[in-house]
């Protein structure tokens, strides 16, 4: 398989300010790669940087074997882009817009026709070819951005935030779309997401905070690392249940109704249930997810301000 991208001691600066400071990461050749980070991490800057669209002030960006900055038009034939806000053009049909698209490649007659026959496929827009982009719902906008992307054939795919602003169904099936191009045609992505039961999906993670890399893995990695299972307990009798858990040298924290323990797995939580059985009315157990992974890492929410 073998590293697709290889970034390497990459900065990029904007007058004084270091947006991209020194990181350095690898992308494994047909994996899932989602670059996570609060707003003004530095994720735009370094994927539009990856993409040679933008210029970098030190550092080196191999794709494919070819480097930024040096072999720009080599790196673009190979990688397709969809941009947080679309490119197409609203009063064209999603046909036209992809014949446009084609053309820039040199695709023609026969050959374009074939190509926006499977990337519509792809990404299931076969029905709406002919409807004018303009007027297509978020969702189908979306597929119809990522059909661009893809009419070269790309072997990597960038993603800038994908599923923004669309209803939690539509990203359910957009996102599923992008993981079928994935499993089924074997194309690398590396997509930027604030979703993180996406990031979740992914199979690597970086997060990027202040223009720096602060963690790099497999999710099931980050959740071990940086979350901890919750015990919630509602017990019988408050007072007896303090006493039992200061007995213990359990570290409670008080809820309405309730008392929440952090355990490092569900083992010790087993435990703790079955020597205080008598005083216990419920309980639940709360597995670590990414979000608390992101809140740990970088003490925010990740733009939870703009999640609908
Ligand atoms: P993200 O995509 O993670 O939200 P960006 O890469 O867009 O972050 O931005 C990183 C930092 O660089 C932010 O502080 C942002 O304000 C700054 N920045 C981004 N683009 C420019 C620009 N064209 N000129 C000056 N500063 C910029």
């Amino acid at each position: 398989m073998g590293k697709i991208i290889k970034v390497d001691m990459l900065q990029k600066k904007y007058g004084q300010l270091i947006a991209v400071d020194n990181i350095s990461f690898e992308v494994e050749q047909g994996e899932m790669f989602a670059f996570l980070g609060p707003n003004g991490a530095g994720k735009s800057t370094t994927i539009n940087i990856l993409c040679s669209i933008l210029s970098k002030n030190a550092g080196k960006v191999i794709i494919d074997g070819f480097e930024t900055g040096k072999q720009d038009s080599d790196i673009r034939k190979l990688i397709g882009v969809v941009f947080q806000d679309s490119v197409l053009d609203g009063l064209l049909s999603v046909q036209e817009n992809l014949e446009t698209r084609g053309a820039f490649y040199g695709l023609k007659g026969a050959v374009l026709k074939n190509r926006i026959v499977e990337v519509a496929d792809a990404v299931n827009i076969t029905e709406i070819l002919k409807r004018p982009y303009g007027k297509l719902s978020g969702g189908q906008r979306r597929r119809a951005d990522i059909a661009r992307a893809l009419i070269n054939t790309p072997k990597i795919l960038f993603l800038d935030e994908p599923t923004t602003g669309l209803d939690p169904q539509t990203r359910v099936s957009v996102w599923e779309t992008i993981r079928n191009l994935q499993k089924e045609k074997g194309v690398t992505i590396f997509l930027t997401t604030h979703y993180m039961e996406e990031a979740a999906g992914a199979d690597d993670v970086a997060i990027i905070d202040h223009g720096n890399i602060v963690v790099r893995g497999t999710p099931a990695d980050l959740r071990v690392r940086y979350s901890l299972d919750q015990l919630r307990i509602i017990p019988n009798n408050n007072e007896q249940f303090i006493e039992f858990a200061s007995r213990r040298g359990l570290q409670i924290k008080p809820g309405p109704g309730m008392f929440t323990i952090n355990i490092e797995n569900s083992m010790q939580g087993l435990q703790i249930l079955k020597d205080a059985e008598p005083l216990i009315q419920n309980f639940e157990v709360i597995r670590g997810n990414m979000d608390d992974v992101f809140i740990n890492i970088t003490g925010k929410e990740l733009r939870s301000e703009e999640v609908q």
